[in-house]
């Protein structure tokens, strides 16, 4: 067994990163564990134009590089493993991961989501070999080359307007004739010449030999089938939440998100849960940073013993 703490935050992206700095500055020892890259699924993001206080738009990288070094000026501790499980123990929560069990009063569960697989023939074949889930990691493997990306929402269209600078021509396949990101962001898309829109497409397998070479499409209205040349596909399909491991212990809703009340309480007393992963969370960085301060908030009235409801509250 480790050091107990008062507070251990799980995941470090803007939602953990906020309750960590806000514990930190209660003076509550606080421990933060990452079991990949600090600043979380948004470090992919080439801009973020809607994060507040940056006119001019900041790349997510470095927006959460910031995050970090404000906790850095408190005593807010983090490791790098992950959590495969919590258990109660009395009035303790013992957090168990790959690097060892830690003990704490209180657990703030703030491990976002990864991006769903779709699951179809060649996709896991070809992933690293022409299948990629990250345009701003591998976009310039893909130069003068021909690609693909999946999905109508932000993620799949951002990572259409990024891949423009690198590959040769970028064809957004989506599976209904109506794209659901922001309004700003398809504006952008349809004006970029190197994109190409195939609406009411969704994509059958992913063929090829060492490497991808073609898509099989097939249109959902004709019913007609064909294929599409490309080097690389970008599944940007949607994101499923990190809670596989916390199914038996808290009451997730049918997507998998850990239900909160108001105060970002779940069903266990002194166990929270902030960002993309609660029940009803938006998916935006300004909104988990928010619910990791609500957090931090709550675990500090936790740990002092008041109430910690903020009416009204969701029964949860
Ligand atoms: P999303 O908004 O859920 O969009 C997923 C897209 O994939 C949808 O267009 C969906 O089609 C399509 N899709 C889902 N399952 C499919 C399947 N089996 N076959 C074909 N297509 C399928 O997910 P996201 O784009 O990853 O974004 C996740 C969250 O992060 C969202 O809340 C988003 O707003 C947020 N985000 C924000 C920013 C930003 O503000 N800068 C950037 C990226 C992401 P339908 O439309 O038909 O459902």
């Amino acid at each position: 067994m480790k050091k107990e703490y008062d507070v251990i935050i799980i995941g470090g992206g803007p939602a953990g990163l906020t309750a960590g700095l806000y514990s930190a500055r209660d003076r509550l020892s606080s421990l933060l564990i990452e079991k990949g890259i600090i600043g979380g699924k948004i470090t992919e993001a080439e801009r973020v134009d809607n994060y507040p206080g940056f006119p001019e738009g900041i790349s997510g990288l470095e927006l959460t590089r910031l995050m970090h070094e404000q906790t850095t000026k408190y005593s807010l501790e983090s490791i790098f493993a992950e959590v495969t499980s919590i258990e109660i123990d009395g009035g303790q929560k013992v957090v168990k991961t790959t690097d060892g069990d830690f003990v704490a009063r209180a657990v703030i569960v703030a491990g976002g989501s990864e991006r769903v697989k779709l699951g179809i023939p060649g996709e896991k074949e070809f992933t690293g070999k022409g299948v990629s889930y990250c345009a701003t990691c591998d976009g310039p493997f893909f130069t003068d080359k021909p690609v693909a990306v999946i999905g109508g929402g932000n993620a799949a269209i951002y990572e259409a307007l990024h891949l423009t600078k690198f590959a040769s021509k970028v064809t957004v396949l989506h599976r209904r004739d109506q794209l659901r990101a922001f309004v700003i962001v398809q504006e952008k898309a349809f004006a970029e010449p190197k994109i190409e829109f195939l609406l009411n497409t969704v994509i059958e397998a992913i063929e090829g030999k060492d490497f991808i070479q073609k898509l099989k499409l097939r249109q959902v209205i004709t019913g007609e089938e064909s294929f599409l040349e490309v080097a690389g596909v970008f599944m940007a399909v949607g994101l499923k939440p990190n809670t596989e491991y916390l199914a038996d212990i808290l009451p997730l809703d049918e997507q998998g998100r850990i239900i909160v009340d108001a105060g970002m309480q779940t069903k266990i007393q002194g166990i929270f849960a902030a960002g993309d992963i609660r029940s009803g969370s938006i998916r935006q960085a300004i909104a988990a940073a928010g619910d990791g301060a609500t957090a931090a908030m709550s675990t500090k009235k936790f740990i002092d013993g008041e109430q910690v409801f903020t009416p009204p509250s969701v029964e949860v």
